[in-house]
């Protein structure tokens, strides 16, 4: 014989319902069957809400049930043709007007006690097994159904009622023995008492209830049917990248269940594995894809099998000296817990036997500080112990897997991925059989923890990151566009998966948990929300991502100003402003502390020479132990593009135009002419050399005559290029009749840095600069004879995108 339990969703519709028929029809043996199923999907939260609208004198109670007939009429009208339909019509209204009374009842003296709400939520199988039953007569099938009240007997542990399996099982094989019917259908997870009053089984107990009747009658097999295709990696609405299990061991599966994978009830693996019944998890939806079987021992190498969690954990904790060498604090903790029928999830104890700490569901926690305190009031007052300590807001995840026992270190990886990403573990707890880990955390992060977690066991080598970008400029839309294109790359080569998970520039801003479509990221951020950069943050701190990213391509004071609420978080910071590091140096330092204490990475290569490895070089050194004695650099591609260009017979009001237009000055560029960016820049490399220096230390040779400098906007300033013009002739001709060059030159020796307008003669290696591009001499205590030089393009908007995309992947490496 073969049982199989179709769950709220596989008969939750006439379509579902169908689809049920059909796989009974098709691709099974002859044979008997018994069939359990669930109320139709969404029932007994319907029939719950009313009883409870109607013991709070909520008459709304009235049209829920209005609800609940309409949801049973439409399935018996789509299911059956019209003359089939007045007879099941009637059941239907029989066994609603009974609803109705019970609840007018509870409405009339505002009580619901336990003993009703099982009564009502009965109902919600009591109707469905009669449409499946009488849809597999339609279909020709020989079927019938049966009540389950008539064949599991409970305590009156309403709710939540223990089987008396003694007598359940005698019932039901006495009733398939006689059972002439191929298929039974039965309604899950309602029993009774053996004074035949309605009991049930507890959330989601359809489950439970099929396998009670497959270890009754030593089924061959229990089928599972629900909506996933068996039971997965994750819970798949909480992780996108879940994947289904394919063979499970019983021990495992009720391990996942117990933590939390609703996919099956907890309770439902005990019975049929004390009988080595296999079962298997399919989907109703997609009968062909494999499912999971679940059955004796499986022969997978992988430490973990699954991993899962609980959501509304509250912590309890005793605690006092006078705990200590004492038996007996525990069994009494536990003893007033269970007086109080409150579900102990998780437990752990201070090896000093300081303290003891359990979790339970939030919604008991009351109930919890009442009995314990009560339990412990002498002590407490002697001040033995503390009172109880109560924590909210938690939840627990936890790892599976028969095999970790067998290998090292699946715990330090558990804990190492979620501190590496600032997720607070507040109490642990390993099952001494080694089958499960499962730490308690804040209930904001568990999103982020479960998906961190099957990262790193299911899906390595793929790791995802979530970039939050600033700026869709030049920069910004280069950026997107590299992105884009090495996206395949990336994954294959590298591993990674990089998701633009949030844009924004100066107008509008776009946030996408699952990733910005980069091919239309034109079209779709003007119609994102108007930008407003404290929200902006406020949703990425939200979203509360993995490997999170923020990126920023603009060239804002206040962006720069936002870096350490990223940091703080845990979220990585690259960026191509330089302002945030050129300010000042206590906010520098502050933040290279932050990342450094929180783990995430901070990073700006891009500040000096665009994509050119220039800061990287200077730390590599460093960190080696070296020692820089001078910096001496041309750091400003558009000021170096300014000077190549301004030849004998130039005018230099048309080459800073041409420069400006070619997108290699600031918007304003004064901001190059003045010198201000690269102060900036020597800056920056003066602090990474280990300087402690601020911009009023370095000393700046103007070249520009005030009254370009104090122009009132960027045309005037043009104005007064032209006005000036002699003088920057004037410079060029001094400089050509020695035959030299101008270059704009920073320069950093000993803790003292300048820039300046300089003549250079043939010989020096800043002679032959081209173009826009940069060069930089480190001259070290190992590069002392000949430094080192890094030089090549060191402005543009694609090279500073590269250098960003590089520091990206840093960040993920
Ligand atoms: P049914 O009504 O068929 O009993 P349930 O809603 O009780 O279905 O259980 C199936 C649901 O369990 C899935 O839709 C899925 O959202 C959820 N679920 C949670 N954890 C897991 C997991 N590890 N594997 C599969 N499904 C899971
Ligand atoms: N209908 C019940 C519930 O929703 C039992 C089940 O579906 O398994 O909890
Ligand atoms: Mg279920």
């Amino acid at each position: 014989m073969q049982v199989l339990k179709f769950g709220g969703t596989s008969v939750g519709s006439a379509k579902a319902i169908e689809q049920v028929c059909l796989i009974l029809k098709e691709n099974k043996p002859a044979g008997k069957y018994a069939i359990v199923v669930s109320a139709m999907g969404g029932i007994t939260d319907k029939l719950i809400s009313c009883g409870q609208l109607a013991s709070a004198g909520n008459d709304q109670y009235k049209s829920v049930l209005e609800e609940i007939e309409t949801r049973h009429l439409t399935a018996i009208r789509e299911l059956f043709p019209i003359t089939a339909q007045s007879s099941l019509i009637s059941q239907l209204k029989k066994k609603l007007n009974a609803l109705e009374n019970l609840c007018d009842g509870i409405f009339q003296i505002g009580e619901l006690s336990r003993r009703s709400l099982d009564k009502i939520m009965s109902f919600g199988e009591l109707i469905s097994c009669v449409f499946v039953a009488e849809k597999l007569k339609q279909q020709g099938l020989n079927a019938t159904w049966k009540d389950s009240r008539e064949l599991i007997v409970t305590d009156n542990n309403f709710g939540h009622a223990a089987v008396n399996f003694a007598a359940t099982n005698h019932n039901i094989k006495s009733f398939f023995e006689q059972q002439q019917a191929d298929y039974t259908v039965l309604p899950g997870f309602v029993a009774s008492t053996p004074e035949g009053e309605t009991t049930t089984l507890g959330r989601g107990g359809s489950d439970y209830t099929a396998a009670i009747i497959a270890a009754a009658v030593n089924a061959d097999l229990l089928d599972i049917w629900t909506d996933v295709s068996g039971m997965m990696t994750a819970d798949p609405r909480m992780v996108s990248q879940a994947i289904p299990i394919a063979h499970i061991s019983y021990e495992e599966a009720m391990e996942l269940s117990h933590f939390g994978a609703k996919v099956i009830y907890p309770p439902t693996i005990q019975p049929v594995m004390d009988k080595r019944i296999p079962v298997w998890i399919k989907n109703t939806f997609a009968p062909n894809d494999y499912g999971t079987l679940i059955h004796d021992g499986t022969d997978r190498n992988f430490p973990v099998t699954g991993i899962s969690g609980i959501q509304h954990i509250a912590l309890l904790t005793l605690e006092g000296s006078g705990m200590v060498g004492i038996p007996g604090f525990s069994k009494r903790l536990f003893e007033a817990l269970s007086r109080e029928r409150i579900n102990v999830i998780l437990i752990t104890q201070s090896s000093s036997e300081h303290s003891i700490t359990v979790g339970i569901h939030e919604n008991e926690m009351l109930a919890a500080k009442a009995t314990v305190d009560e339990e412990f009031a002498t002590e407490i007052h002697e001040k033995k112990i503390e009172p109880l300590l109560v924590e909210k807001d938690l939840c627990i995840v936890a790892v599976v897997g028969d095999k970790m026992k067998n290998h090292h270190g699946t715990s330090g990886k558990l804990f190492g991925t979620l501190g590496r990403n600032g997720v607070n573990v507040r109490a642990i707890a390993q099952g001494s059989t080694e089958k499960n880990i499962s730490a308690v955390i804040n209930k904001a992060d568990v999103k982020k923890a479960l998906n961190l977690i099957h990262e790193t066991f299911f899906e390595q080598p793929l790791k995802q990151v979530n970039l939050f970008i600033a700026g869709a400029g030049n920069v910004g839309s280069k950026l997107l566009e590299q992105l884009q294109q090495q996206q395949s790359f990336l994954q294959n080569e590298l591993g990674l998966q990089i998701r633009v998970t949030g844009l924004a520039n100066s107008k509008n801003m776009l946030l996408s948990e699952y990733g910005i479509k980069l091919s239309d990221w034109r079209e779709q951020l003007p119609q994102g929300d108007t930008n407003d950069l404290q929200q902006y943050i406020a949703q990425i701190k939200a979203l509360n991502l993995r490997n999170s990213v923020f990126v920023d391509n603009t060239a804002s004071a206040d962006v720069a100003k936002v870096y350490r609420e990223f940091l703080q978080h845990g979220i990585s910071v690259v960026t191509c402003n330089k302002i945030a590091c050129s300010s000042d140096f206590q906010y520098y330092k502050e933040l290279k502390e932050l990342a450094r204490k929180y783990d995430a990475s901070f990073l700006f290569e891009t500040n000096v020479g665009a994509g050119l490895p220039v800061i990287n070089t200077l730390n590599d050194l460093i960190r080696s132990g070296d020692r820089v004695h001078s910096i001496e650099a041309v750091l400003s591609g558009s000021l170096n593009f300014v000077f190549n260009n301004f030849v004998n017979g130039a005018d230099f009001r048309k080459v800073v135009k041409a420069a400006q237009d070619e997108g290699y000055t600031e918007p304003d560029p004064r901001i190059d002419l003045s010198g201000t960016d690269v102060m900036r820049k020597i800056l920056i490399l003066a602090r990474e050399s280990g300087a402690k220096m601020e911009m009023g230390d370095i000393t700046n040779n103007l070249f520009l005559p005030d009254a370009c400098l104090n122009a009132p906007s960027v045309a005037d300033f043009y104005e007064q290029l032209d006005v000036h013009a002699g003088h920057f002739n004037g410079l060029l001709h001094d400089a050509a009749s020695q035959g030299k060059r101008l270059k704009f030159v920073a320069r950093y020796e000993e803790g003292k840095a300048s820039v300046g307008l300089q003549q250079v003669a043939p010989e020096h290696p800043f002679y032959n600069l081209e173009g826009k591009d940069n060069i930089v001499l480190y001259t070290t205590s190992r590069y002392k004879e000949q430094p080192l030089i890094v030089k090549g393009a060191g402005a543009g908007a694609d090279v500073t995108a590269s250098g960003i995309f590089a520091d990206i992947i840093r960040t993920a490496r």
